[in-house]
Formats: structure tokens, sequence, C-alpha cells
């Protein structure tokens, strides 16, 4: 099994290749050349640990790394930074079943893959006998930063240069990138949205005149955000231990399809769990949780992907994203795997900001039901859930909790319902504090966090131990258009 480009479906390189690639050469994203199928005897799963689980969905998607070099990533990635054991830990909260995310160093889910792409990278080097300096550019809407730089820090052969939207992200979010320690961790702010950014990283990558500068430099460009299979395949291993846990926990029949409720942004959480049913796990519905920037809710309803709208900032920031970057991938695969359809659609999102899917394809898109919840919904939705069952969630949570309570009597959501929780309340307290109604805004910082540590009971994770009066190490906030020159700055002389 190999990877192939969604825009050239010939352009076809090795799981490592792709892995140090980031993007495909033509602007397109890696995909399977074909799901693998994943035949798991859940009697024996059930007793897996979230490392053996790993291994078994690694070995399938990554086909060219051998058994024991995944293990070495796989141990080195999910050990005792995760403030968890089980690493990913499930819980019943009311009706539904909560997967929690955020157990590892920088509170988010992204953690989940970013804790393990750098071993994946060094190793997929290797494999390619690669010794060109990876410099990873990287965009964020608050999350991807932060994981990929506590992953990348300090890793020898690699640069990491992040951006994030200025005033676009939390206080804690923006607090724990700004503070970043390590040589060779860059951090620069823009006057931008988070599309601002994600559409020039992707730029800079096709750029041929800085592909060939860093070449000169003994560099290359590769990439931490989800376009990279590095990230996606990582995701997947979390669905599987989810229907694990439940199995072993007695709460499904072995066999049994689940739904998994996924608060969505840039389409890749959720496209893992589309390859995770693709290749086997028993799954019925993908429920596709957006915030007030609806573009998918709309696109599922109307088969248009338009991103002519305003840009909306929500209690949510992590999913403030028009253009939803994985969701190409999505379509690629509904339309047939038509490479020529698939770059047409792909010009008209560029040229006029929109694109329809024809009709005839529209039935491909039935594993997802989607819903949005706004600002006041998703507060509500803290409060109601915190009230009913003392459950603190995140924003984030709140969305995807809150798309379940509008779709939950549909007939077609039939059988348990996994919420994946993305974010630990602790890296979002002012928004949490003012759902439950507990002023936040003449509190400082850190009193928001005593006051969600008194409410909620849950120890600190160790990411806000400290963080708060940590040395402010990055303070630049440039323009979108001079971003290429900070990259080259950065390649060129440090
Ligand atoms: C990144 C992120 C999301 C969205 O995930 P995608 O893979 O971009 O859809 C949701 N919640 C949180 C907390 C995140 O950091």
């Amino acid at each position: 099994m190999n990877y192939k480009s969604t825009r050239n479906s010939t352009n076809q390189v090795t799981a490592s290749q792709a892995i140090l690639q980031g993007l495909a050469t033509d602007g397109g994203l890696y995909v399977p050349t074909e799901i693998p199928q994943i035949d798991i005897d859940w009697e024996e799963a059930s007793k897996y640990s979230y490392q053996e689980m790993a291994l078994v969905i690694l070995k399938a998607f990554l086909s060219d790394f051998s058994e024991e070099e995944l293990k070495e990533c796989i141990q080195s990635a999910y050990d005792d930074k995760f403030d968890d054991p089980v690493i990913a830990p499930i819980v019943k909260v009311g009706d539904n079943y909560i997967l929690e995310l955020f157990h590892g160093p920088t509170i988010a889910f992204k953690d989940m893959a970013l804790s393990i792409l750098p071993y994946l990278m060094k190793t997929a080097a290797k494999i390619n006998n690669n010794q060109k300096e990876s410099i990873i550019l990287t965009a964020t809407s608050g999350d991807t930063g932060k994981a990929a730089m506590a992953g990348f820090a300090d890793v020898e052969g690699t640069k990491i240069i992040v951006f994030y939207p200025k005033g676009g992200v939390s206080s804690i979010q923006e607090q724990q990138m700004v503070t970043q320690k390590g040589k060779n961790t860059h951090v620069i702010s823009i006057r931008g949205n988070f599309d601002d950014a994600q559409s020039k990283v992707k730029e800079l990558f096709n750029d041929q005149d800085l592909k060939h500068i860093l070449n000169e430099n003994g560099a290359q460009f590769s990439s931490a955000n989800s376009i990279n299979i590095g990230r996606l395949v990582p995701q997947i291993v979390y669905y599987y231990y989810a229907y694990a846990q439940l199995v072993a926990k007695g709460s499904i029949e072995t066999g049994q399809a689940i739904n998994f409720d996924i608060p969505t942004g840039n389409f890749g959480n959720i496209l893992a769990a589309y390859y995770a049913k693709k290749s086997g796990l028993a799954i019925n519905k993908l429920i596709c949780a957006s915030n007030d920037n609806k573009v998918l809710f709309d696109f599922f309803h109307t088969g248009t992907y338009d991103r002519n709208r305003s840009f909306e900032l929500t209690t949510s920031p992590s999913m403030d994203i028009l253009v939803s970057s994985n969701f190409e991938r999505l379509v690629y695969h509904a339309i047939g795997e038509d490479s020529q359809v698939l770059s047409n659609l792909m010009d008209d999102l560029s040229s006029k900001g929109s694109y329809r899917v024809e009709e005839k394809y529209h039935s491909q898109f039935s594993d997802f039901l989607a819903a949005y919840a706004n600002n006041l919904e998703t507060e509500e939705e803290i409060n109601t859930v915190f009230e009913e069952s003392k459950y603190i969630m995140d924003p984030h949570t709140a969305v995807a909790s809150k798309a379940w309570r509008k779709l939950n009597s549909q007939e077609e959501l039939q059988g348990p319902v996994v919420i994946l929780s993305t974010a630990s309340p602790y890296k979002f307290p002012e928004a949490v504090l003012s759902a439950l109604d507990l002023d936040p805004r003449n509190m400082s910082d850190k009193q928001q966090l005593e006051a969600l540590h008194e409410i909620s009971q849950v120890p600190y994770p160790p990411a806000v131990e400290g963080l708060l009066d940590a040395e402010i190490l990055h303070k630049t906030t440039i323009e979108v258009e001079d971003m290429r020159s900070s990259v080259l700055d950065i390649v060129t002389h440090s």
C-alpha cells in the first residue's frame, strides 16, 4: 500500500516519503492508494494497551516502516508525557461516552498525533537515507502550534516555525506558544486569521524559488499540520482503542456499531474516523460538529462548499476555519477518486471561493451527519452538562455535545455515541467560567485557573503549572505578506 496525490493519482509515494513531504508536490494531499482492512479479534484487543493498539493500526497504514521501528516510535511517544497511563480514557457522562484526548503535554488532542510525528519523521528520513534538515512550517489555530513545538523542540535536524493569528487564540494558548523553549523553535503571530496563515503556508510549500534556496541550504520543508498523513494515521488509533475500551467494559457487544461525534475544524480528526470505518471498525454515523464557521454543515446539507462569508471568532477558536484542508481528501474519495474532477473543484475554490459537488455523488457522504452550535448554545451546553453530570467540558467538546443534542432524535443515529473531547477546560478557562455563570471578566488568568480548579476539583494538569510565570521568548508580530521573508530569514540565518 502506498499513498497518492488527490490532484494527480499517478503521483505515488511510500508512507515514509509522504510523511517527509507533508504536501504532495502538485499541491494535492496524499491519500492511501487503498485502505487496508484491519481484522481485529476483539476478545484479544479488549485487553490491549494504547501502545499495542497503536502498533496494529500503524503497521497497516505505514507499510514501509518495520515493526521494530514502529514500536520504538510508539514507546517514545506514548509515555509519561501523558498524565493518564490509559493515554485516551473513555468516561460515561449522561447518556454518552466521552473519549478524553487531552491528557498529553499540551492538553489538547493534537498531542495524540504530534507526540509521535517527530519520531515518525526521523525514522522516515532514515528509511529514505535523507540527511536534509527538516523545516517544519506550521499554521495554527491555537493547538497544533504548541503541540508540534512540544514534539520538535531541540530535535536534531529540525527547525520549527509556527504562525498563529494574533487575537485569534485563547490567552492560555498564546501563553503556551510564546513561552516555548528550544533553540530550533520560532513562533510568530500574524495580523490575519487562521485561513490567511494556512493558505500562505501552503503557498510557501509550493514556492519553487524558496524550495531552491532551501535545497542550497541543505534543507526541505515538511508539515506538522493535519495535511501530513503522519498526523492522520496516529489519529485512527484512538477510534479503535475507544471501541476496545467499550468492549472491555461490557458496554457494547462485539461487532455492534457505534457513533462518533467530533468537533471539527480542518476535518483531520473526523477524517481519521472515516478511515477507521473504511478499514473495518464498526461505526454507524460520524457527527461533524461545527461552530459558527459552519461551512461543513452547509456543505452536508446542500452539496456546495462556500467560504464566501465572514470569518467568525468564537469561543472554540481551534475550529475557526473556513477552508477545511482535509475535506479535499473526503471529496476525492466521494467522487470516485477522479483527480481531474477534484482539481477542477479545488480550482473553483481558489478562484471563486466555492465549489459544488454534483448531485450524483451526494449519497457518498452518507456516513456523516452534521450539526453546529453557536457561542450561546455552546455556553448553555457547558452549563447543562455540568448541572446534569458535574462534568466540565471545554467549548470545543461542548460544540460536539450540543450537536449530538440537536441530532439525538434522528432515527439514523442508532447505537451508543462517543463524543470526542479535544481539549481540557483548563485551556479555555474564560469561556468555561462564563458558561458556568462565574463572571471571569475581572479575573486575571491565574485567578481564572484557580476558580476553575475550585469548581471542577480536577487537578491542575502539568501543562498549566508554572505557565503564567514563564518567560516570554517570542514577541514578533508581522503582516501576512511578510511570512515568506521571515521564513527565508530563519532558514538562512539561524
Ligand atoms: C484542532 C482542534 C479541533 C479540530 O480538529 P480538526 O482535526 O482540525 O478538525 C477541535 N478541537 C480542538 C481543541 C482542537 O485543537
